[in-house]
């Protein structure tokens, strides 16, 4: 018997956007946040109904909009001046980090002149713990002396490896220290209810500023050290390859694995 198989490549084209200030220094700060999102659904979409918009005011709507905001605030924040500013909104990231991935691979900016980054990935749903997770701190050893800036009722909450599901990777693995910045997940991850009613935009704007308050504590310092982290495989960028049907929750630190949210209809994988 003979079985034929056709394969129909579909090819799409998508664009970060950039936006530099340049403050005529050698050294510039990359700040990005994914721009792209589900669409009508599709391959990473855990809703399974008629096809229905998904908007994505979390992922990322909420990181474009810190970033814009950072964009406009940093071109006159005087203590701030001590680098240029990059500012990359990504396309591409959901279908797996392709955006920034390009970008760390054709810069337009010199990979060695690049002092850090900061990337914006789901920073909508600030709640009552006060609770904001700054992933990768152990990209470079002035990471840990952020976490604790006074003047912020934020309780940070840090992961150590460069390796995580966002844009930030990208630059780890290209030796730039990167942070990634979240609120947590939440039961309206990759589904059409992650809209714009629910998010927290005084949360978003206390966020911004514990942004802006990171880069002025780091404008009289030289440039970044950067430290390889923990990793087991860094040849891989991570996809969201969720078989469990389950999205945990990122933020708990508790004994055991806490569940933010469900995949609905999702079955145990078959083996492989
Ligand atoms: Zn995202």
């Amino acid at each position: 018997m003979v079985v034929h198989t056709d394969i129909i490549r579909e090819e799409k084209t998508g664009h970060n956007v950039v936006g530099f200030i340049n403050n005529n220094k050698p050294d510039t700060v990359v700040i990005g946040a994914h721009y792209d999102h589900l669409g009508f659904g599709g391959e990473g979409s855990l809703y399974r109904g008629e096809p229905a918009i998904h908007n994505g005011a979390d992922d990322n709507a909420s990181g474009v909009a810190v970033l814009m905001h950072l964009a406009t605030d940093l071109q006159h924040m005087p203590n701030a001046k001590n680098n240029n500013y990059l500012f990359i909104a990504f396309s591409g990231e959901a279908k797996g980090l392709y955006g920034s991935n390009w970008w760390s691979q054709h810069p337009t900016l010199a990979i060695d002149s690049l002092n850090y980054m900061i990337n914006m990935d789901m920073v909508g749903r600030l709640d009552s713990t006060n609770d904001v997770a700054i992933n990768s701190i152990g990209t470079s050893p002035s990471w840990p002396g952020i976490t604790k800036l006074k003047g912020s009722n934020l309780n940070i909450k840090t992961t150590e490896g460069g390796i995580g599901p966002s844009d930030h990777t990208s630059f780890y693995l290209q030796g730039v220290p990167a942070i990634h910045f979240f609120t947590g997940s939440e039961e309206d991850y990759h589904k059409p209810t992650d809209d714009a009613d629910k998010v927290n935009y005084p949360g978003m704007l206390r966020i911004a500023r514990y942004i802006e308050a990171v880069i002025t504590t780091l404008n009289d310092s030289t440039k970044l050290a950067f430290t390889k982290t923990a990793d087991t495989d860094t040849s891989k960028t991570p996809r969201f390859s969720v078989t469990l049907g389950v999205v945990p929750d990122y933020m708990y630190d508790g004994k055991g694995l806490r569940i933010d949210g469900i995949t609905e209809g999702k079955r145990p994988p078959k083996p492989d």
